[in-house]
Formats: structure tokens, C-alpha cells, sequence
């Protein structure tokens, strides 16, 4: 591994969400350079840079081929704390280490299934690209692939972490005329505006629902589309809120548990 980054789902892991697995090693989000390969491993050779991802693509199954969804029936989502096979290649002093999900990029080296690995351009900057094995890239997805957000149209964000800076730029790209950020971290106003958000609201500087904020800056009405990021329960409601009635879409993207607080 040659770098990695954290998301709240290692951070709830670690908290034992949803199940304890102890003792375990944590992170799904870095890059890594290949430094060997089993014998039926196609496609990755020494010295490639890959990224791991803990959704992998048979591009066979009704999942993979149906163009809406990429969670593969063939290789899922891993919530075991093992190897596809079952087995763990980590210990410490004898003593099994569980893995999350397929991968644990907290470490130096880790044995991965070649299924939950993508190749990628050696050139990008590495310690950024990390962030695509899973927040960016989820948020992005969300707006580009889920919402198809519509150019010309509102977006409103609540939670600007990687996957909701994510939302942002997929908003962009695809043509978003307003798109308003929300995160009571104020030095989140700067990287939102580094990837196309129109407005920010930090809630801690008003007495105002979140909802009514964003309608605030909506004629009234909400957003066309409002994605929740952060995975508050509470939240999601304001999302709703916040969304135009009929026609808007809300998007619950943070995965919720009860260790996120707002
Ligand atoms: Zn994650
Ligand atoms: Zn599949």
C-alpha cells in the first residue's frame, strides 16, 4: 500500500457497527502497487498501480448487465471480515486478523482478490486518487449514474465530505445551474467552491431547519435534487424537506449508523 485515506464506515466498523469483528484491520479507500500476483491472476502484472474496490464487476450477472446497478451478484459486497475463499491472510502473533470488507489498506501489504482490484493511470496524483476507491466515487455516482441530475437544475448537498464534494462535481458535470453545499465545518465552504458549489450554508450560523435554509436560497421551493452525505438519520428528513414536491428526487447517499451524530 503506498497510501490510504479513511471514511466513516471504518470509523463505525471500528465502533463495532453493525456486528463487532475484533481484531481487525481497518480501511478500504488507498493505492497500492502490485508486488506479486498468483498463479491465475489475469490482467494485473508487477508494479501496476491499482486501486481496491470492495464492489467487484462480473459484467455477466442480471446486476452487472442491467446497466443500473453495479452491486455484482457473482463478487458482493463483503461483510465478513475474510477472503472470498474464507480465509484470512493477516495474523499478529498467531492470531487471526480480520479484513474489511475484501481489502484493509491500513497496512503495508495485504493479499486482495484480483476481482476487487482496478488498474489505474500510474500519472494522477496518488495520495488524491485514494479518495476514488470509495467516497468521490460514490458521491460522483450518485449524482452522474443515480440522480442524472439534469442540466439547469438545483442540487442541494447536506455533508461535504469526500462523497458529498463528489456529488458536487457530478452535479457540475452534469450541467447543475445552483448547487448549494451544507456542512457546519466552515472550512468546507473553500473545497466546495474548488468543485463547482454556487452556495454554502454552515446551519450553525442560523436558527433555521436546514430545509428551510435551502428554500431559503430556492425561491421557496427546494431543490431538484438533494443529496444527504453524511449519514445522520435526522438528515434525511431535512432532505425531503428540502426537495420541490412532486418533481424533486432525494438521495440518500451516507450510510447510516448510529455513531454519526450531528
Ligand atoms: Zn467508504
Ligand atoms: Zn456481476
Amino acid at each position: 500500500m503506498l497510501y490510504a485515506s479513511i471514511c466513516h464506515t471504518d470509523i463505525s466498523r471500528a465502533q463495532g457497527y453493525p456486528f463487532p469483528l475484533f481484531p481487525r484491520v481497518l480501511g478500504h479507500e488507498g493505492v497500492g502497487v502490485v508486488e506479486s500476483i498468483g498463479d491465475k491472476v489475469n490482467g494485473l502484472k508487477e508494479r501496476d498501480i491499482v486501486m481496491p474496490t470492495f464492489i467487484a464487476q462480473c459484467q455477466e450477472c442480471e446486476n452487472c448487465t442491467s446497466k443500473e446497478t453495479n452491486l455484482c451478484l457473482k463478487f458482493p459486497v463483503n461483510r465478513n471480515g475474510l477472503m472470498p475463499d474464507g480465509t484470512s491472510r493477516m495474523s499478529i502473533k498467531g492470531h487471526k486478523l480480520y479484513q474489511l470488507f475484501t481489502c484493509s489498506t491500513w497496512t503495508e501489504y495485504m493479499v486482495i482478490d484480483s476481482n476487487y482490484v482496478v488498474k489505474i493511470d500510474p500519472t494522477i496524483p496518488l495520495p488524491h486518487a485514494s479518495c476514488l476507491s470509495c467516497g468521490f466515487t460514490t458521491g460522483f455516482g450518485a449524482a452522474w449514474k443515480e440522480a442524472k441530475v439534469k442540466e439547469g437544475s438545483s442540487v442541494a448537498v447536506l455533508g461535504l465530505g469526500s462523497v458529498g464534494l463528489g456529488v458536487i462535481e457530478g452535479a457540475r458535470m452534469r450541467g447543475a445551474a445552483t448547487i448549494i453545499g451544507v456542512d457546519k465545518n466552515g472550512k468546507k465552504r473553500e473545497k466546495g467552491q474548488a468543485f463547482g458549489m454556487t452556495h454554502f450554508i454552515n446551519p450553525e450560523e442560523f436558527d433555521k431547519p436546514i430545509s428551510q435554509l435551502v428554500k431559503d436560497l430556492t425561491s421557496g421551493i427546494g431543490v431538484d435534487y438533494c443529496f444527504e452525505c453524511s449519514g445522520a438519520a435526522p438528515l434525511v428528513n431535512e432532505a425531503l424537506q428540502a426537495t420541490k414536491m412532486g418533481i424533486g428526487k432525494a438521495i440518500v447517499v451516507g450510510a447510516g449508523s448510529e455513531t454519526v451524530k450531528i
